[in-house]
C-alpha cells in the first residue's frame, strides 16, 4: 500500500514551518534567534520542537526507534490530525466501531468528515467483516479501540490484523488502556502494516492526564507528516520536564494495584441484588449493567462519587461505567453501594 497515495494533496505540498530550534543541531551558547526573553526564570527559552529527549526515552521504554514515535498533546491531538492528514473534508469518510471513544466522532464532525459506526457484536467482540463492509473508495480511516471505551473489552488480535490487512486506508488502533490489559497491544506489528497507526497515553496508567501527553506509533513516513502538520511547539517545557522525571515511577506497582482492585470491585459488585451483569474488563474501569442506572448516578452523586452516566450509549442501556479507585475510594463506591436500596426502606 502507498501511504502517499492516502495524503490529502495540500499536505503533501506543504512546506512545514521551521522553527528557531529546528535550524541547528550543535552546540549553542548565545540564543539570539526566536525573540524570547533573555532573562531565566526556567521556561523564557522555547522547547525542543522535536522532542528528541522525551522521544528516545520513550522509544526505550516501549521498544520503538524515536523516528516511529509522534508525541501530542493528548492523544486527542493525535486522533485530529489524522482526520488533517488524510481526509479531504466534505469529501472523505472515517470508520469506527461503537460504541467507543467519543472524540473520533468530535473530530471527524470537526473535520467536515463522515463518520461511519458500526456496531459492536452483541458479545462486545469486533464486527471485522461490517466494518470492512462499510468501507467505500473514499474511506480513508477506520478507529478500532483495544481495549474499548467503554466496553472495557479488548478485541481479539487476528481480528484487529484482519481489519488492517483488508482496509484500504489507514486503520488508528487506539490502546490507550493497554498496560491494563494481559494481552499485547499491536506495536510488534507495526514494521509489518505500513497503514497501522498505534496510539497510547501517559494519561491512564502513567498517571499523567494533567500533563496532556499523548503517543502514536507508525511507519517514519506517517510520523513525518504528523510532525509537520502539528503546531511546532505542541509540547510545552513543562509537561516535557514533568513527563521526564515521572517516567521512572512505580507505574508497574500502581497497575497491579488497579487490576487487584479491579477484580476485588467486580466481584463486590457483581454480588449487589440491583446489578444485573458487569462486563469483563481489560482496562481501568468497569462497565456495571444496573436495574435502573439514571437512579444510581443520581444516588451516587448525592454521595458525592461522580462516575460515568453510559445508559444511552448503543448496546450499554441500564450501564455506568467506573473507575477503579485507589481502595479506599472504591472501599467508599462500595460503602454507597452497598446501602444504595437499603436507604429506601
Ligand atoms: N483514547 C481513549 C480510548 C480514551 O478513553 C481517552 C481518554 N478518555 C483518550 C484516547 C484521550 O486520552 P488523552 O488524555 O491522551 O488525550
Amino acid at each position: 500500500m502507498e501511504i502517499k497515495n492516502l495524503i490529502r494533496k495540500n499536505i503533501l505540498a506543504l512546506s512545514p514551518y521551521s522553527t528557531a530550534r529546528d535550524e541547528y543541531d550543535g552546540q549553542i551558547g548565545t540564543f539570539l534567534d526566536a525573540n524570547e526573553s533573555p532573562f531565566e526564570n526556567g521556561y523564557n527559552r522555547y522547547p525542543d520542537p522535536r522532542q528528541r529527549e522525551l522521544r528516545s526515552l520513550i522509544g526505550v521504554i516501549r521498544g520503538v526507534e524515536p523516528a516511529n514515535i509522534f508525541i501530542g498533546n493528548g492523544s486527542d491531538e493525535a486522533i485530529d490530525l489524522m482526520f488533517r492528514i488524510f481526509c479531504t473534508p466534505g469529501r472523505d469518510n472515517a470508520i469506527a466501531v461503537a460504541p467507543s471513544y467519543g472524540m473520533y466522532e468530535v473530530a471527524a464532525g470537526i473535520n467536515d468528515i463522515e463518520m461511519r459506526k458500526v456496531l459492536l457484536n452483541p458479545d462486545f467482540s469486533l464486527p471485522a467483516e461490517a466494518l470492512l463492509e462499510a468501507a467505500d473508495s473514499s474511506s480513508r480511516l477506520l478507529f478500532i479501540c483495544s481495549p474499548n471505551n467503554p466496553t472495557g473489552n479488548a478485541f481479539d488480535r487476528g481480528e484487529i490484523i484482519r481489519v488492517v490487512e483488508n482496509f484500504a486506508g489507514i486503520v488508528v488502533v487506539d490502546e490507550a488502556y493497554i498496560d491494563f490489559s494481559d494481552r499485547a497491544g499491536l506495536l510488534g506489528a507495526l514494521a509489518s502494516y505500513p497503514n497501522l497507526v498505534v496510539l497510547q497515553t501517559l494519561s491512564k496508567a502513567w498517571g499523567m492526564a494533567g500533563l496532556r501527553c499523548g503517543l502514536a506509533f507508525a511507519s517514519s513516513e506517517i510520523i513525518r507528516y504528523m510532525n509537520m502538520v502539528k503546531y511546532p511547539y505542541n509540547i510545552n517545557l513543562a509537561t516535557s520536564e514533568n513527563v521526564k522525571r515521572l517516567l521512572s515511577g512505580p507505574v508497574s506497582d500502581q497497575v497491579a494495584v488497579i487490576k487487584r482492585e479491579r477484580g476485588r470491585l467486580a466481584r463486590a459488585i457483581g454480588s449487589l441484588g440491583f446489578v444485573e451483569k458487569v462486563f469483563p474488563s481489560d482496562a481501568n474501569f468497569l462497565l456495571v449493567k444496573v436495574d435502573d442506572a439514571d437512579a444510581l448516578y443520581d444516588y451516587l452523586i448525592a454521595r458525592g462519587i461522580i462516575v460515568r452516566n453510559r445508559s444511552r450509549v448503543p448496546l450499554c442501556q441500564g450501564c455506568l461505567r467506573i473507575t477503579v479507585g485507589t481502595p479506599e475510594e472504591n472501599r467508599r463506591l462500595l460503602d454507597s453501594l452497598n446501602s444504595y436500596k437499603r436507604d429506601d426502606l
